[in-house]
């Protein structure tokens, strides 16, 4: 199993950052050992000053494939979760700068919440709203609908590349509102389903 991660694939989260919106997608992996399973608290990590939050919606691959064709792209997943992709903003800082890879500041062990998946029908997969809250406030409010590329360009273009694998893991990128976690935070990860608002993730930092 792998983790694809899609960065700055929301314009305003690009903005926010300073960075460029993208002409392509930017795509990162992280090894199966960042997987945090929700509701286990991530401990701060001592090499990290600036541990932010980022709240994806998640796809998990349903079949296998290579060089994925724009028409058959939706049938490679059909179910979602609410994923944080936890970055120590200061070390990937010091990894652009540099003009290094980012891993460290993006894989490491617990880098990647993961919460229950839900059945793709269960929401209007063009327009999923999803919302992160931080000890209670909503910090970070989202909809696929913002997505720079779609879940179909991303199965697409990193298919070239990789070879998708049933189970897969695919985080789609997040929207703007990023900020740091403090120890004591608690993060909690909601999707609006056609019926209902299901609270899907928590981690707490400790
Ligand atoms: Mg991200």
């Amino acid at each position: 199993m792998k983790i694809l991660c899609i960065g700055r694939n929301y314009a305003e989260h690009a903005r926010e950052l300073n960075n460029p919106v993208p002409a392509k997608p930017v795509v990162f992996l992280k090894p199966p050992t960042a997987l945090l399973v929700n509701g286990k608290p991530l401990y701060y990590p001592g090499f990290t000053n600036d541990l932010h939050y980022e709240l994806e919606v998640v796809l998990k691959v349903a079949k296998n494939g290579r060089h994925v064709q724009p028409e058959f792209a939706s049938g490679y997943y059909n179910e979602i979760a609410l994923g944080i992709d936890f970055t120590a903003r200061d070390l990937q800082q010091e990894c652009k700068e540099k003009g290094q890879p980012w891993e460290i500041a993006k894989a490491f062990d617990g880098s990647a919440v993961l919460g229950p998946f839900v059945p793709l029908d269960a929401v209007d997969a063009g327009a999923i709203e999803f919302e992160l809250r931080k000890n209670g406030q909503v910090v970070q409010r989202g909809n696929t609908r913002d997505m720079i590329f779609s879940f179909e360009d991303i199965i697409v273009y990193v298919s070239r590349f990789f070879k998708l694998q049933m189970g897969d893991l695919i985080f789609t990128g997040t929207p703007a509102g990023v900020g740091p976690v403090q120890i004591g935070d608690k993060l909690d990860g909601y999707l609006y389903t056609r019926t209902e608002v299901m609270h899907l993730l928590s981690c707490e930092v400790k």
